[in-house]
């Protein structure tokens, strides 16, 4: 039968690797992640454990070989922990990391001490590796993440694949020495491992690339709802997000407040001050929107100096009282920074029965704020 020749795909391995280690950077540019990074780093230092690997057969029963050895399989336990920091850094907190590091110290040290008893190290070695690659699978899909699914699967599939051949690989070397004298040997086993680590670089590749899609995905649709300038959510986020809350207060007929906030004659700020002391001025009212705001309130800027805070779970008396805090914290805020003095005008509405949709409950709120608005501004007026 065709025999596949191990040190041939091992090279073709290391080259591809070398290939990838260099074009992704290149493709992927300066401003990535620290987990795009430490998946470039990954395929590194994958490369060169398998270069070690290679370049210590040419110098095979010198000291060189052990040292090249060495470097090899410390590269290789480096490469594992590089991608579990990836994949940490993409999906969150992992478990086994501890372990992991542990292994990784482990592995060049009990390598080095059982240098000379060849099947004791091929078996050593084989084992603590195939032990990072299954952490490694594991983290990739457990615990569970709002990451896309497939590209985790196929992480821990390849990771878990290459774990089972490099257990058979230990099992080889550690007990039939015979059968795998080198890392070249052609046994089946080691060919099926040989291609396991083929399939695993090309793999990586498109994980890395996945994930960095959908990283610049997240990061687009950050920044397609919130407003450059005041940090808040924009007209599209709140239209993404506001009428979720609505149904849900609707729903469970929970109260829910809506207050439509505009600054009081903002245009002779800019005209007198300038766009720059205006846009100064904006940013110093959103800071203060956001201090006041709770982990389930919208705020959000929904026109020029026009915004809207969304408070579920909230009824009249404690709207009026929330309203107030954000008053005298403007107050405070223009205080120390008199140059930006400003103040508002607000129209609460609080969800009744009638408002069957959002856009009703809003245009409630805005009516309150142009009665807000034509009684003097500077204050706050409920709807009806
Ligand atoms: P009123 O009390 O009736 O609300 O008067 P106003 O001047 O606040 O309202 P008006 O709607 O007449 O003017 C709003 C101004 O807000 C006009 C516009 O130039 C300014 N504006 C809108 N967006 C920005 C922005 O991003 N930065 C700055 N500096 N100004 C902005
Ligand atoms: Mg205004
Ligand atoms: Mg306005």
């Amino acid at each position: 039968m065709y025999q596949l020749d191990v040190l041939t795909i091992l090279v073709l391995t290391a080259a591809n690797l070398a290939t990838v280690s260099v074009a992704l950077p290149l493709i992927m540019g300066k401003g990535i992640s620290r987990a795009a990074r430490l998946g470039q780093v990954s395929l590194l230092l994958q490369t060169l454990g398998w270069v070690a690997i290679i370049a210590s057969e040419a110098v095979s029963g010198t000291w060189m070989d052990r040292v090249l050895s060495v470097l090899s399989i410390s590269a290789a336990a480096a490469a594992n922990v590089a991608i579990y920091w990836a994949l940490r850094e993409w999906l969150g907190k992992r478990p086994g990391e501890r372990l992991l590091l542990a292994l990784a110290v482990l592995l060049p040290v009990g390598y080095a001490i059982t240098f000379s008893t060849y099947s004791v190290r091929v078996a050593f070695a084989n084992f603590v590796l195939a032990a990072q690659f299954l952490i490694v699978g594991r983290a990739a899909l457990w615990p569970q993440t709002k990451a896309s699914l497939p590209w985790r699967a196929l992480v821990a599939m390849c990771y878990t694949c290459v774990a089972g051949f490099t257990i058979g690989r230990g099992v080889l070397g550690g007990f039939f020495p015979e059968l795998y004298p080198n890392f070249a040997a052609p046994h089946i086993v080691n060919v099926g491992a040989q291609m396991a680590a083929n399939i695993t670089l090309v793999l990586t590749t498109v994980a890395v690339l996945v994930a960095w899609r959908d990283e610049a995905e997240a990061k687009l649709h950050e920044q397609a709802f919130s407003d450059g300038l005041t940090g808040l959510l924009n007209r599209h986020g709140w239209d993404e997000r506001a009428p979720a809350l609505f149904d849900q207060s609707r729903r469970h007929a929970t109260p829910l407040a809506l207050i439509m906030l505009d600054l009081d004659h903002f245009k002779r700020v800019n005209d007198s001050l300038g766009h720059e002391v205006g846009d100064q001025v904006l940013r110093l009212f959103s800071g203060v929107l956001k201090e006041h705001r709770r982990s389930s309130d919208l705020a959000a800027r929904i026109g020029g100096e026009e915004f809207a805070l969304l408070l579920p779970h909230t009824d009249l008396e404690a709207a009026t009282l929330i309203e107030r805090r954000v008053r005298n914290a403007l107050k405070a805020a223009c205080a120390l920074e008199p140059r930006l003095t400003v103040d508002y005008s607000a129209g609460l509405a609080i969800l009744e029965a009638a408002d069957t949709t959002l856009t009703a409950f809003m245009v409630r709120a805005d009516k309150a704020l142009y009665g807000a608005k034509g009684s003097g501004r500077g204050r706050l007026q409920c709807a009806d």
